[in-house]
């Protein structure tokens, strides 16, 4: 782990951003050694990986668990009861179904929605004019709070490009009203917070790589 650049990027945050500490892949206690120092929000991108270590660490109340996976609609309830925030939601069929289902089990979840700012076809999400588009509709839907957008850049690309999709997704959810986006990772974090970021999803910087 390397706690040291977490607290090092955690010292230059602005007020209004927030860090993510994307847990996949790694173990229960290195969360709650994280979570040990004021740490509280994980991010977790496979259901059943991320409920085993909800279990373990069910005592730490303080934990926030956020959905930051590709969102299988058969685990979407499974999804709802367990996770406060969703970022991953990447078309209007499972936004619809997430309001559903929270209607269902009387939840509520924060929801960034996914958007597709770039070609990379090995990302999804929202197209910016669709979700325009359907806008009116999508804010009609029940027990669902949405605070944001979130996106993923393509890997390999240069500051200035990562900047620019940033700054595309900042003004998508500026012209929404919607205070968070989600973006940042361990390689690209600097350029995310320069473009208005709320949330750095941040895994390796912190963790390590995986074994
Ligand atoms: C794994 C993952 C991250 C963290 O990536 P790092 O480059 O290790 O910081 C962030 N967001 C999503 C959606 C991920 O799947």
């Amino acid at each position: 782990m390397y706690l040291s650049n977490y607290l090092k990027i955690k010292s230059k945050l602005p007020s209004n951003v927030k860090i993510l500490a994307v847990s996949k892949g790694f173990k229960s206690q290195e969360i709650k050694t994280i979570q040990n120092i004021g740490q509280n929000d994980f991010g977790e991108s496979k259901f059943q990986e991320a409920f085993e270590k909800q279990l373990i660490l069910k005592d730490l109340q303080q934990i926030k668990w956020h959905f930051i996976g590709r969102i299988q609609s058969n685990k979407i309830r499974k999804i709802v009861q367990n996770f406060k925030y969703i970022h991953s939601v990447d078309s209007l069929e499972k936004l619809q179904k997430i309001s559903h289902v929270s209607y269902e089990e009387k939840k509520n979840p924060l929801i960034m929605l996914q958007v597709k700012l770039s070609d990379d076809p090995n990302k999804g999400g929202f197209n910016p004019e669709l979700l325009k588009l359907k806008w009116g509709e999508i804010q009609e839907l029940k027990n669902i709070t949405l605070t944001g957008l979130m996106t993923i850049n393509p890997k390999g690309l240069s500051p200035k490009e990562n900047s620019k999709l940033f700054k595309k997704c900042r003004s998508l959810a500026d012209s929404l009203q919607l205070p968070d986006c989600s973006m940042g990772m361990s390689g690209d974090w600097q350029e995310a917070i320069d473009a208005g970021s709320t949330w750095l999803r941040l895994g390796s910087l912190i963790f390590g790589a995986k074994s």
